[in-house]
C-alpha cells in the first residue's frame, strides 16, 4: 500500500489523542496506533486505549517504556506522589523530562517498520503546561532529526498545536466524534473515564474547555 496514505497515531486513550485518531482517519487510508506503557499511575489508561483501538478496528502497538520510570520517577508514574501544579512558572510534577522526544522517536521507528510516512501526536503549546517538548519548534526540529537519522521523509503532524481545549472539543465535533470522545476517553489523573473525578487538574482543564465549547455552540445555534 502507498506509504503516503499510511499513518501512526501516538495514542493514550485521552481526549487529545483520540481526537487526533479521528483526524487521522479522515485523512489517511491506513491508520495504526501506538501506546507507551511506562507504568502510568493508572493501568486503566492502557485499558481505555485498547478498548478504543478494538472498537475502531485498528491495529494497536503497545510498547514497553517502563525504563522511563527508572530514569525519572514523577507524579504520573508513582502512586505515592500527589499531582501538583507548577507554581511561579515551574513545571508541574507530572512532567517527564524528554518524554515526547522518546515517544516520537519510537513512534517513527515503528512508522518506518510499517511503511508509514505520517506520525500524528496530540501535543499542543496552548495548554499552558509549559512542557518544552510539546513546543512547535521542538517538534519541527525533531522531525528534521528523525528524517536525517533514517534517511526518510516522515511528516510529524500536530493537529492540536495551536488549539485551546474548547477548540479541541470543536474539532472532535467537526469530525463527528464529539460524543465518542466525551464518553469513551480517559483524561483524569484519578483514572475515571468520561467526565472524570471532577477534582484533579486534568479534569478541571477538560471540563473548563468543554463548558466553554458548549456555551459557544449554544450561542451559535441561537
Ligand atoms: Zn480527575
Amino acid at each position: 500500500m502507498n506509504k503516503n496514505n499510511r499513518a501512526v497515531v501516538v495514542f493514550s486513550g485521552g481526549q487529545d489523542s483520540t481526537t487526533c485518531l479521528f483526524w487521522a482517519l479522515e485523512r489517511f487510508d491506513h491508520v495504526e496506533l501506538v501506546t507507551f506503557d511506562y507504568n502510568q499511575r493508572h493501568k486503566e489508561e492502557i485499558e481505555v486505549a485498547k478498548e478504543i483501538a478494538t472498537n475502531q478496528n485498528l491495529k494497536h502497538h503497545i510498547l514497553d517504556m517502563s525504563l522511563l520510570n527508572q530514569l525519572a520517577p514523577n507524579a504520573l508514574t508513582r502512586s505515592d506522589m500527589e499531582v501538583e501544579e507548577g507554581k511561579d512558572g515551574a513545571l508541574p510534577n507530572t512532567f517527564v523530562p524528554g518524554r515526547n522526544l522518546l515517544f516520537l522517536s519510537f513512534a517513527t521507528i515503528l512508522a518506518k517498520q510499517i511503511n508509514a510516512k505520517h506520525i500524528i501526536t496530540g501535543v499542543c503549546e496552548t495548554d499552558f503546561s509549559g512542557y518544552p517538548d510539546c513546543r512547535d519548534v521542538f517538534i519541527k526540529s525533531l522531525n528534521v532529526t528523525l528524517n536525517l537519522s533514517m534517511d526518510d521523509d516522515f511528516v510529524v503532524h500536530t493537529p492540536l498545536m495551536w488549539l485551546d481545549k474548547a477548540q479541541t472539543w470543536q474539532l472532535a465535533d467537526q469530525l463527528g466524534s464529539f460524543n465518542y470522545v466525551r464518553e469513551k476517553t480517559l483524561t483524569c489523573y484519578n483514572g475515571v473515564r468520561g467526565a472524570g473525578c471532577g477534582e484533579c487538574p486534568a479534569c478541571e482543564l477538560r471540563q473548563k474547555g468543554l463548558d466553554l465549547y458548549l456555551e459557544q455552540r449554544a450561542e451559535e445555534n441561537n
